[in-house]
């Protein structure tokens, strides 16, 4: 246990790591093990793996169900399932996107030559900046894309407010967002459509997958056979299509995932409530808050460090978690704007992201999940407040070291 006096103990500085192994953001979460190994057998002994299979068809509606949404379309990945969203709604020309996002948001826009125009984002929701929204419309924007970071949802009434004025779609990533909420309703509901990340990495997974989920009977159509190369029976083809298919094993995991979903989340909750309370107090460290009425799946803990508070800078409490195994992860850092292609095409975006950026260079994501346990967040928690109660000597001793970490090449 690292002793909040003794800056020795910290092993940036020359002591022993804190953990032995390391503890990682986004570890899987992983439901009853016999469940999905008896799924798995009764899918071998069928010899039916995928091409919508009957796991596949029982997780789409169990997923509908728990959403409360007409149409549940399960897919690959959530990537695939934003391109096939994107195309399948229509989108061309100019879509209005943050840039504080997992790139693959971007990605999927760009992949088809959509210009991303990127939005900031607000201050304390870190969502897409309604207020800045309408100022980007132009007479080739065809939609809107929100994303529900760290699973709080969008203004997304008001987001309709611009798309409907100005006849625009409106699609959310929701990668983050599944199992929470808006307005008493699931996310799963809003705008035209939203896609849900099940990659391992997300609390609630499949290995790799995703859902596009609709309200809209066509659209829900032109997605379905879009996922499936555009076939609508043996030999007929009707539409341009990809091969965004989710396969049996997936939605075997997927379906014992579901069986334990109230468990994972009431594990992130009491996780996110112990370094809360861990946390209080901590100058110039203010954990994202989740509050209000809504659920929420409490999958990332967000730490917002103020340098000029805490004496010490995010890139530096990173270096020094790393140290004692604790891979603490810059999300979204450094921002997609400035990641290529998007840092050459458009190498002026960030004088328009002043929030993006700033955020880019100060929040941190600590690990949580079913695999770390209350002692060890304690233990977290103790690290980084030894580690701003006294920053600045951290600071000046780092800075004789040779450079490793997140920052350097060591790791
Ligand atoms: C994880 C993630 C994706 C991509 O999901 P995959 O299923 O890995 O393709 C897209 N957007 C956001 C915001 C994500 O966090």
């Amino acid at each position: 246990m690292i002793d909040e006096d003794r800056l020795e103990n910290l092993a940036a500085l020359g002591g022993a790591p804190s953990f032995e192994e390391k503890l990682h953001v986004g570890r899987p979460n992983i439901g009853d093990r016999a469940t999905l190994m008896a799924r798995i057998e009764d899918m071998l002994d069928r010899r039916w793996l995928t091409n919508n299979g009957r796991f596949v068809q029982e997780f789409e509606h169990e997923l509908s169900k728990f959403l409360g949404v007409k149409h549940c379309i399960v897919v690959c990945n959530a990537t695939v399932g934003l391109e096939i969203a994107i195309k399948a709604s229509g989108l061309t020309g100019e879509v209005i996107v943050p840039s504080f996002t997992f790139v693959a948001t971007i990605h999927a826009l760009q992949w088809q030559e959509i210009t991303p125009v990127f939005c900031d984002v607000d201050p304390e929701t870190h969502n897409i900046d309604v207020r800045r929204v309408e100022e980007l419309v132009t007479p080739r924007t065809s939609g809107i894309m929100g994303v529900h970071l760290w699973g709080r949802a969008c203004d997304a009434d008001a987001l309709s407010d611009v798309a409907v004025a100005h006849d625009l779609k409106l699609l959310f990533d929701a990668a983050h967002a599944f199992g929470s909420s808006h307005q008493g309703r699931m996310i799963g509901n809003l705008g035209d459509a939203e896609v849900f990340s099940f990659h391992a990495t997300k609390f609630f997974n499949t290995f790799e997958g995703g859902a596009i989920t609709t309200n809209d009977d066509d659209l829900a159509a032109r997605i379905r056979l879009m996922k499936n190369f555009g076939f609508a029976g043996h030999d007929k083809v009707v539409y341009l299509g990809t091969n965004g298919k989710m396969n049996e094993v997936s939605a075997a995991m997927g379906l014992t995932s579901l069986e334990s979903i109230d468990e994972f989340v009431d594990i992130n909750r009491s996780n996110y409530e112990r370094y809360r309370q861990e946390l209080t107090n901590v100058p110039g460290i203010d954990l994202v808050t989740y509050d209000g009425d809504e659920s929420y799946n409490y999958q990332y803990v967000v730490l917002d460090v103020d340098e000029a508070v805490a004496g010490i800078g995010r890139d530096e409490l990173v270096e020094v978690l790393w140290s004692e195994n604790v891979i603490a992860r810059r999300y979204f850092y450094p921002g997609c704007h400035r990641m290529e292609p998007y840092r050459s095409l458009y190498p002026h975006a960030g004088l328009m992201l002043p929030v993006t950026e700033k955020l880019a260079d100060r929040l941190i994501t600590l690990p949580t999940g079913t695999a770390v346990d209350p002692e060890q967040i304690s233990e977290i928690a103790r690290v980084i407040r030894t580690a701003v109660k006294h920053g600045p000597e951290i600071r000046r001793r780092l800075a004789e070291l040779p450079k490793s970490g997140p920052n350097g090449n060591t790791r």
